[in-house]
């Protein structure tokens, strides 16, 4: 997630930790106010001054919003005290007249202690273990929607250490402070400031200075997280041109967030240890810089920058382990694609920020599997120019989806609006199933008919189909854009199977036999019933217990003899001495994955004949069942878990079955 300076947004890492203040759209005006501020801050206590030398120039009057926590403040212009005036939640100053003037602030407050029961509100805050003061807060008098320049100087006691937002100049530290100073150009949004008892740590790379603001417990992490920011900088740099700003700064946080800023990001002290963090998240922040940051978005028109990022990043870095994790990550977001209920389904075009999953579905994964059409649609050259081409021109600009399709037709050399209408202005995704097919023998080998469906009319896409005969398997692309199309295909040797889109590369709604069974869909259905089968009363006190903490809602205990009603989802709570058994009734086998491995607990998921859920949890004994309580809950996103003592063992996905787009062909002898 990015900063979005000219929205004023903050959103949380793509764990899903955070959340975001949906902001404002103002215009950014092309002349630069100047601010020379000087700010003294006591983190422990929050005691604050702030002196701000401002030049403007051309304007009647100054208006702004001022954070409520500056209790006092004074103000002069040309040196001559004036009255700040409150017109709503603005502060105003008139001037005399609209030529050059030098209205100098100083203002005092109390930085408001961190509450540390409702750490989720983002406005500033502080604590003996961080100051945070959001650019959006008001801290600094500043119009919004202007661009800025500013020196800044910040000074703290010296076991503090503070950092802002824009390009460190210089640092001391002398008479029990450390002061530091800041340069930043053409800001779209005032400055940020970070400060707490950090301990530093820094490399220069290529002329830029990447430094880990970090708290003593994370010092180790520091060499780690630098290398790894050195790695995704010079990525970017290459794929899509220079690093836009002077700094990186990496700066744990006290706070349960994971924020992009111009030129650093700002994590959850307790998220920097955590593997994705360094592995991925990072990158994702970082790549923010140039998509976010410097090419900002025109939220008028949508937001292309998670998307754009979400692919870049994430998704680049799984492409990187090979084709199998990409399709992976693929698969992943059409199966969540597949759980949004088809009223909450939103066009691209509408998609502002995260606001909550679903509109994570859509902003960023929806999104970048459109870049990924979009790659295979116009090859991987044109693609990776029309990126370039785009940051060449709109670098330091705002930036809508038009401008992206402007860079990508001109790097294609064809028009694409087909394209982006059809997956921006639409909500849903098509729907695709196969109709009857024909196998006959002709001169020269064996002709293969077979008629593909579009029951939702109008998407145009290429299709890959991969027809396996005796003797191998060939491939070929189709484009598709009727509602039916028949395809006819003369092999020399019998064909035996056909598989449309085998890579999972065109966005789609999966059908339900498509979709690879989670926990969730169990747990998070009202409809769900529980069976308990065991023979020992302390075993089936704790599955209820454990119904309980699973589903979403309160759980229906079948009794025994009573049956369920076929469509409601089953969970199923064993002892593994009644497994068998169980199973047998509901005409399902154990897992082939799992089926010889030992172990404590196991739960898995699978879909009964006629497509309705159901998940199994079977234990050793009741010691293992219990070791459950707290950790299966937190697997609802997974097909099946392994535990011993309640530890996970192994955990995944089912490989998407093959599903509605496989045939098995018929082929006369
Ligand atoms: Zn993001």
């Amino acid at each position: 997630m990015n900063s979005s300076p000219a929205s004023q947004s903050r959103v949380g890492l793509c764990c899903g930790l955070s959340l975001l203040i949906a902001g404002l759209l103002n215009p950014v005006i092309a002349a630069s106010f100047e601010h020379r501020v000087e700010v003294e801050l006591q983190p422990v206590s929050g005691e604050i001054r702030i002196q701000d030398q401002l030049r403007v120039e051309g304007i009647r009057e100054l208006r702004f919003r001022l954070a409520a926590w500056l209790a006092q403040v004074e103000v002069e212009v040309d040196g001559v005290q004036v009255e700040m005036q409150r017109q709503g939640g603005d502060s105003v100053i008139a001037l005399p007249g609209n030529g050059v003037y030098r209205i100098d602030f100083d203002m005092r407050g109390k930085v408001p202690a961190r509450d540390q029961e409702n750490t989720r509100e983002l406005t500033s805050s502080s604590a003996a273990d961080g100051v945070y003061l959001p650019g959006y807060d008001g801290w600094i008098p500043h119009p919004a929607g202007r661009l800025m320049d500013y020196q800044l100087v910040v000074s703290v006691p010296s076991a503090q250490r503070a950092v802002v937002t824009g390009k460190l100049v210089d640092e001391q530290l002398s008479d029990g402070a450390y002061r530091a100073s800041f340069t930043g150009s053409q800001f779209t949004e005032a400055p940020s400031l970070f400060a707490g008892p950090y301990q530093l740590r820094e490399r220069q790379w290529q002329g830029l200075r990447l430094r880990t603001y970090f708290h003593a417990e994370l010092a180790g992490q520091a060499d780690a997280y630098l290398e790894a920011a050195e790695g995704y900088l010079e990525r970017y740099q290459n794929t899509i041109g220079d690093y836009p700003y002077a700094d990186f700064h990496i700066i744990s946080a006290p706070l349960p967030v994971g924020l992009g800023f111009p030129g650093l990001t700002y994590v959850d002290r307790r998220i920097v240890p955590l593997p994705f963090m360094r592995s991925r998240s990072l990158a994702h922040e970082v790549l923010h810089n140039w998509w976010g940051n410097a090419v900002t978005v025109d939220y008028a028109s949508g937001n292309w920058a998670e998307g754009l990022t979400t692919f870049m990043a994430d998704y680049g870095l799984e492409r990187d382990k090979g084709d199998a994790a990409a399709r992976a990550m693929r698969v992943k977001w059409l199966r969540d694609y597949s759980a949004l209920p088809a009223a909450r389904d939103r066009p691209v075009r509408d998609f502002r920020s995260k606001q909550h999953q679903a509109a994570q579905v859509i902003g960023y994964n929806k999104v970048a599997f459109i870049f990924h059409m979009l790659s295979l649609e116009i090859g991987q050259q044109a693609f990776d120019d029309g990126i370039r081409a785009f940051w060449r021109a709109r670098r330091f600009a705002r930036a809508s989806w038009q401008d992206l399709q402007v860079a990508f037709e001109q790097a294609a050399g064809r028009r694409l609006d087909w394209f982006f209408r059809q997956w921006l202005d639409r909500a849903g995704a098509p729907r695709l199933s196969l109709g009857s097919h024909r196998v006959d023998t002709v001169d020269g080998g064996y002709r293969t008919r077979i008629e593909i469906l579009q029951p939702v009319p109008g998407y145009r896409f290429g299709l890959d189909v991969a027809l396996t005969t005796e003797t191998g398997t060939e491939r070929r692309r189709l484009f598709i854009e009727d509602r039916l199309t028949r395809l006819e295909w003369i092999t020399p040797s019998k064909p035996g199977a056909i598989q449309f889109d085998p890579q999972s590369d065109l966005f789609r709604r999966l059908q339900t036999s498509e979709t690879p069974p989670i926990l969730r869909d169990v747990t998070l259905n009202p409809a769900t019933v529980t069976l308990i089968a065991s023979e020992q009363p302390a075993f089936a006190q704790s599955a209820q217990t454990l119904a309980g903490q699973l589903l979403d809602s309160a759980p229906h205990f079948l009794q025994p003899g009573q049956s369920r009603e076929p469509t409601q989802p089953l969970l199923l709570i064993t002892s593994a001495d009644r497994l068998a058994g169980q199973l047998e009734r509901l005409q399902l086998q154990v897992p082939g994955e799992f089926a010889d491995v030992d172990f404590g607990a196991v739960a898995w998921t699978a879909r009964l004949a006629n497509n309705t859920p159901v998940l199994v949890v079977s234990a050793q004994s009741t010691a293992q069942l219990q070791a459950l309580l707290r950790p299966l809950p937190h697997y609802g996103g997974q097909s099946y878990v392994l535990f011993d003592d309640g530890r996970a063992q192994s955990r995944g996905i089912w490989p998407l079955p093959r599903g509605a787009l496989y045939r098995d062909l018929v082929t006369p002898n």
